[in-house]
């Protein structure tokens, strides 16, 4: 694609999302990959060196939590680590400028928060929460993952179980009912969609876009590969969304200014709503 061909792309995103007062974001490991967190597919992902099932499947767990626990340790390292980017930055400033509702992610990472986004659904759950299946007690990750080098699997620090689990959805595991339902509320109520790095293969949470595409609602692809929503995209913006979203967030806010838009009457402290984290 030509250098003009991708200006005319972020010119028509910036357009959609100037006019949006009720916008959601989608997002999946894809954002958070230039916070140096691996994705499970696209080119560098996770699932290139492991088998899904046998490392992030609910049976596995309960059958062997220390082997699960060796590799999210390893894992955790990158996300205690990780910062919001400028593409989750971006995505908070759209909601604060009232043109998106508010974020759906698959991520575990807490990095929108972090970024500053308000109405969250985080479908997938959050991993900087540990529970106890024996007793339901709450812990925090960094606490837990401090006492992995001497106790594998880790153990409870309230009745002594062994089935510590982070608060994130394995496969086999059903998502939280309440995010779910927060996440089609969203979608059914959208005046814009915004799917942001995710191959979109992980089911119920694929079917959030597909409902708001359903309606006719305009959808914008911001992917640095092909996804199977492309070709109900409006418009496909091909690239790094930490470099893609920044740029269609001045955009927007460039036409705001330029009064091409009317501003968002919305006030977006006025909305009190979906934080499922
Ligand atoms: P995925 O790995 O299946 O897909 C990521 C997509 O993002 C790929 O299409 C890839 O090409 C694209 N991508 C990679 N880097 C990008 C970048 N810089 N800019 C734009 N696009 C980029 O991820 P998914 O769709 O979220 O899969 C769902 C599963 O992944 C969920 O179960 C989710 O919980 C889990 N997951 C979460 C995290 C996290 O918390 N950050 C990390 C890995 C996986
Ligand atoms: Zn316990």
């Amino acid at each position: 694609m030509s250098s003009r061909d991708e200006e005319g792309d972020l010119g028509r995103a910036a357009e959609l999302t100037a006019r949006a007062r009720m916008g959601v974001a989608f997002t999946g490991a894809g954002v958070s990959a230039e916070s140096g967190i691996s994705t499970f597919r696209g080119r560098d992902g996770l699932w290139h060196r492991y088998d899904p099932y046998q490392v992030s499947s609910i049976e596995a767990f309960l059958r062997d939590p220390g082997r699960y626990w060796s590799l999210a340790a390893e894992r955790w390292r990158s996300y205690a680590a990780a910062r919001p980017n400028p593409g989750h930055l971006a995505l908070a400033a759209l909601e604060a400028a009232g043109h998106l509702r508010g974020v759906v992610t698959q991520n575990t990472d807490g990095l929108h928060r972090d970024a500053g986004t308000r109405c969250l659904v985080e479908l997938h759950g959050n991993g900087r929460r540990v529970r106890c299946l024996d007793c339901g007690a709450i812990e925090d990750r960094a606490e837990v993952q401090a006492r992995l080098e001497r106790e594998l699997p880790p153990r409870c620090g309230t009745c002594g179980g062994r089935h510590l689990k982070p608060e994130v959805v394995l496969f086999g595991e059903p998502l939280p009912a309440r995010a779910l339902m927060e996440a089609f509320e969203l979608a059914r109520g959208c005046d814009l969609m915004l799917v942001v790095g995710s191959s979109l293969q992980v089911y119920p949470a694929a079917d959030v876009p597909s409902t708001a595409v359903e309606r006719g609602v305009p959808l914008i692809v911001v992917n640095d590969e092909p996804t199977p929503v492309d070709v109900a995209a409006t418009v496909v913006l091909r690239g790094r969304s930490g470099e893609l979203l920044p740029r269609l967030e001045a955009e927007v806010r460039r036409r705001r200014e330029a009064g091409d838009t009317a501003a968002p009457s919305r006030s977006p402290s006025s909305d009190g709503r979906g934080t499922s984290s």
